[in-house]
């Protein structure tokens, strides 16, 4: 049975009016990159809890959240208010598929992702393993406005790592900065305009994707997909879609 644990705000980073991060000390005894826990706090006398995805990698020792506010809901205006040294519950047991474990064998890995569910892909790729399978890693980020792009230290300091086997996507929908894809998701996927940034085809002989953020681009990126042949992955029937739904 899972327990929580007492864990303790360490760090708040605050990128935008909505978008924060929160890093927790919590006596967590482990997970694959990619899962999420759960975490609480008490609420005018009741236990509050929702599942997050863990930003931080297996190897660093404080674990990391990525969450925004969603307006009335009943935990995030309340995680936001959190600072140093407030107390936070952790459950003691990470879950959840969306690690590089569960993709079979394939040449090219691509992670996309709306929002907060950038996230756990952080988490795998500051990890070797992808890069030990993978011959090439696109990384997709979606946002409305330029200045949602978190976490672009980590994606900068990742990409001078690994140089030409990460392919770096950034999707801004409301505006048109350099550099990126003014375009959902989906609507590159359909032009083409997503693989010719990526320099390489997404099909189902060579290719994984990853999905993690708002469902309905999950629904739509998968269905898109099925039209080039590529299912579901699941574990006694390998298949080419692995994903995660936030809301
Ligand atoms: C496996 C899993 C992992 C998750 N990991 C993360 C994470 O790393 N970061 C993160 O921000 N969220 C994550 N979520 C969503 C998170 O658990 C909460 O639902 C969210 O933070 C809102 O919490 P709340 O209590 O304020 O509102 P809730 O009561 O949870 O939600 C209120 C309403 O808002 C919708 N909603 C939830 N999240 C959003 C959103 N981001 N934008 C718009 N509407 C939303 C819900 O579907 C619901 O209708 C994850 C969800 C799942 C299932």
């Amino acid at each position: 049975m899972a327990h929580w644990l007492d864990g303790v705000i360490k760090e708040k980073r605050q990128w935008t009016e909505r978008l924060f991060s929160l890093r927790i000390a919590a006596p967590l005894p482990g997970f694959t990159a990619g899962q999420f826990v759960r975490i609480a706090l008490d609420i005018d006398g009741e236990q509050v809890d929702r599942p997050y995805s863990l930003v931080n990698a297996p190897h660093e020792p404080l674990l990391e959240v990525y969450f925004d506010i969603v307006p009335g809901g009943p935990l995030t205006p309340r995680l936001a208010r959190l600072e140093p040294g407030d107390p936070i519950k952790v459950i003691d047991k990470a879950a959840g598929l969306l690690t590089i474990n569960e993709i079979p064998d394939v040449d090219h890995l691509w992670m996309l992702a709306t929002g907060t569910g950038i996230g756990p892909f952080l988490s795998a790729l500051k990890t070797d393993e992808p890069w030990q399978r993978f011959k090439k890693i696109v990384l997709g980020y979606s946002v409305r406005q330029t200045r949602e792009l978190s976490y672009m230290d980590t994606i900068a300091a990742l990409q001078a790592a690994r140089q030409d086997r990460m392919v770096f996507v950034p999707f801004v929908t409301r505006e048109t900065p350099a550099g990126a894809i003014h375009a959902r998701i989906t609507s590159a996927i359909e032009s083409g305009l997503l693989e010719a940034r990526a320099g390489i085809a997404l099909g189902q002989d060579s290719s994984h994707v990853m999905l993690c953020g708002n469902s309905a681009m999950i629904t739509e990126v998968s269905d898109l997909l099925a039209a080039r042949g590529m299912r579901r992955h699941r574990r006694r029937e390998p298949g080419h879609i692995t994903t995660e739904k936030y809301h």
